[in-house]
Parts: C-alpha cells; sequence; structure tokens
C-alpha cells in the first residue's frame, strides 16, 4: 500500500502540530549464492534448468535442492529443460498489485509444469489477445514460457502464454523473446447490432461523458489523474462507437473512431459508462467481469487513471 500524500494536524495538550506521510527506501544487495546457475541461465542463455537427480530421476524446477532428499541426499545434477508445459491449477488474476508490480498487472499467478518436470514453476501468465481475464488460463492449458528482453536474473525475466496464441513456426523456437510476439493483434468480442435502446443510452451516455470531460477542466485534482498522459481511445459499444482523448490533463469526447488509436475499448452495453461516472460501478470491475474488454494489456493503467476521475471531480469544491 502507497498512502497518499498528505499531512494532519495532531494536537496534544493543547498545541498543534503538523504531521506528514513521507517514504522511505532501502536498498541492499542480494547474492543469489548456490542458485546463481538457474539465474545465470535465464539470464544470460534464455535456459531453464531444472535439478535431475540420478538415482530416482526426480526432476524438479526451479532446482531449488543441490542433493535430493528422497535418495539419501545423492548430489543433483543441473539439466536444461523444455520450455514448453502445463498449467498445473487454474491461475488467479492480479489486478491490484503493490508498487513492485504495479506496472504488470493485470497478470495471473500460475505455476507450470514443463514438460518432463515433475515440480511446477511458479510463473506470472499473459496473453497476448488483450486484456487477461479469468478465462483464458485453466489447469491443464498449454503454455510456452517467455523471456523479456531485459532479464537482470530474476523469476520475472520469464512470463507464460498460451502455446495456442503463438504461430506454429516459433511454437518450437528455444529462448523466444517477448518482442518475438504479436501484442497487437487482439481478438475483438463481438458486439450485437446496435437496438432503438442501446442508441439511446449511447446518445444520453456521449452526453454525460462530454459533461464530465467539461468538469475536468475545472477539475485540479482530475487533471493531476491525467497529468503527462496521452491516448486516444477508440470505444465500441452495442449503441455505437465513441473516442476519448485523454491529453496531459485533458479529457476530450467526440462520437465516433478515430484512425490509429492507442488501444480499443469494447463495451457490451454503453451504461457501463453510466455506472461507471456515477459511482455505481468501476471501469475496472467492468473488465474483471468480462463486460468492458480492452485490446492491450498494459493499458489498464490507463483504465486506472479513468477510474479516478468520478471520485476527483466529485471531491473538486469541497
Ligand atoms: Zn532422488
Amino acid at each position: 500500500m502507497v498512502p497518499e500524500i498528505e499531512s494532519e494536524v495532531l494536537e496534544v495538550r493543547g498545541e498543534r502540530y503538523l504531521q506528514s506521510n513521507e517514504s522511505m527506501f532501502t536498498f541492499y544487495k542480494r547474492t543469489k549464492g548456490e542458485f546463481s546457475p538457474y539465474f545465470l541461465a535465464l539470464k544470460e542463455r534464455k535456459v531453464i534448468l531444472g535439478a535431475k537427480c540420478p538415482k530416482c530421476k526426480l526432476v524438479r524446477v526451479p532446482p531449488f535442492v543441490l542433493f535430493c532428499p528422497e535418495c539419501d541426499f545423492e548430489p543433483i545434477e543441473l539439466v536444461e529443460m523444455p520450455d514448453t508445459g502445463v498449467m498445473n491449477s487454474t491461475p488467479p488474476v492480479t489486478y491490484f498489485a503493490h508498487s513492485l508490480f504495479e506496472h504488470q498487472v493485470p497478470f495471473g499467478r500460475g505455476r507450470v509444469l514443463l514438460d518432463g518436470a515433475d515440480t511446477a514453476l511458479p510463473i506470472h501468465v499473459y496473453t497476448t489477445k488483450g486484456v487477461l481475464t479469468p478465462r483464458i488460463f485453466r489447469r491443464g492449458t498449454r503454455v510456452k514460457v517467455i523471456f523479456r528482453e531485459n532479464r537482470v536474473g530474476k523469476p520475472t525475466d520469464i512470463f507464460a502464454v498460451p502455446i495456442a496464441e503463438i504461430p506454429r513456426e516459433k511454437q518450437n523456437v528455444r529462448g523466444l523473446q517477448e518482442s518475438a510476439l504479436d501484442w497487437e493483434s487482439p481478438v475483438e468480442p463481438e458486439l450485437p447490432t446496435p437496438d432503438v435502446e442501446a442508441k439511446k443510452i449511447y446518445h444520453s451516455t456521449l452526453l454525460q461523458l462530454k459533461k464530465m470531460a467539461s468538469l475536468v477542466a475545472q477539475s485540479e485534482r482530475a487533471q493531476k489523474d491525467l497529468a503527462g498522459w496521452k491516448r486516444r481511445i477508440n470505444v465500441k459499444t452495442s449503441g455505437g462507437c465513441f473516442t476519448l482523448l485523454i491529453d496531459d490533463g485533458k479529457l476530450d469526447v467526440q462520437e465516433g473512431e478515430v484512425k490509429g488509436p492507442d488501444f480499443i475499448m469494447v463495451a457490451k452495453h454503453p451504461a457501463i459508462f453510466s455506472d461507471w461516472m456515477s459511482f455505481r460501478d468501476s471501469l475496472t470491475n467492468a473488465i474483471i467481469a468480462e463486460r468492458l474488454w480492452i485490446s492491450l494489456n498494459r493499458e489498464f493503467t490507463t483504465v486506472f487513471k479513468l477510474d479516478r476521475l468520478p471520485r476527483s471531480i466529485k471531491r473538486t469544491g469541497q
């Protein structure tokens, strides 16, 4: 939890004292010790190592033992593992992470049983096909481990995606990096043909959104929520399309679509946005419940920013 930047007044024996929230960071170096070969192989060779016992042949991944506890502490051998396997359980999805993982949400926390392994490797899971929702990974889903571009020798140097999302010719490439994947061709959910009712709600929502944009212009707090951020978002709903334009503290809403947006939102119903503006539901919740879809997983950050707006506007002038 990162506390708000704020201060408070404490009264002690009739005197007022000011107290504020401050931060303190601690840095230290930590050696990976005897587990260095595993992390070095991830970082330098894009290889996942396992620990194989020459006696019982059990293969443990990650190689968290040096001697086999089942076989009278027989020294294990490090072996190179394939980077494909199956999820051994259905991974929970994290949408609200602490500050260390904040930039990576949403991600799934799963365990992959690599082919030939006897223990499962804890790993983050992602999809290349839009925002991660709970239905994409299941126990038994076949996955491929992907290596990050900038590897420092940490468990987060790797993540897994469903192998079905990877083109056949790349499925057997070892040490596949995230840049080799196509993150820009998500599959948009289909919308029903707009009916009269949805069109009506679309038009009233559009008016509400335009009003909201003008209130953002009057709210320092809301402008702060969007400061330093620039996005053009095409929003498709069952009642029609509109565009949200975020430009360094400003919000603009236009009817119709723009060419080359930064990302796309697809809302099953335009009412999702009026619910959002009137505090009945957040856009984040709508995504989790699969009523709202976004084309790029990393743009969840933008959704967080938008979700702050109704509250910031309400607080303005209070
Ligand atoms: Zn053994």
